[in-house]
């Protein structure tokens, strides 16, 4: 009966996060774009889409508030442009950070464990296994992405938090 709670729990987090980022629904094509609707900007809290672009170094992906041309021509959110391959990295920098803290992080995934918030102690637990014995990876593992990130925020001024949905977020500095 507990997990059949943290489902109904989870539903209304997922619904409270469209709302919040303006989001119609969830991709259902992971395989082929994983981050889609989890990169956030953090200067108008609506979410990134991802775009093909040509340029001399071939075509490549990249991603940017979708306020950015919300009326044909004019400059909606003024939010800088991400590559897909920096993301990936950032993630990568991201999750690897977090299992080098890990023992940090225990203490507060054993309290949540105790705690009353059925979603909070369902995610300390699987943080807990997850990271467990884990070694740093090199390669995006989607995944363990999708199960592990809530979302990651970009500020104009070059930071990006990777936020996990145990709560933690790691930062990142160009
Ligand atoms: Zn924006």
């Amino acid at each position: 009966p507990w997990i059949w709670e943290c489902v109904q729990l989870e539903m209304k987090r997922r619904e409270r996060y469209l709302e919040e980022h303006n989001i119609t629904r969830f991709s259902q094509n992971t395989e082929a774009n994983p981050f889609s609707s989890k990169i956030i900007c953090g200067e108008c809290n609506r979410a990134f889409a991802r775009k093909g672009w040509r340029t001399p170094n071939g075509d490549r992906k990249v991603w940017q508030c979708s306020e950015r041309y919300k009326v044909k021509g004019v400059l909606g959110c003024g939010n800088r442009h991400i590559y897909d391959e920096t993301l990936i990295e950032i993630y990568l920098m991201a999750w690897n950070g977090l299992l080098e803290c890990r023992e940090m992080l225990v203490p507060e995934w054993e309290r949540k464990m105790q705690g009353v918030n059925l979603l909070e102690r369902f995610r300390a637990m699987d943080f807990m296994e997850i990271t467990k014995d884990a070694r740093p990876i090199k390669e995006l593992d989607i995944d363990l992405m999708l199960r592990t990130v809530d979302y990651i925020k970009m500020f104009e001024e070059g930071m990006v938090v990777t936020v996990f949905l145990d709560g933690t977020g790691i930062e990142w500095k160009n």
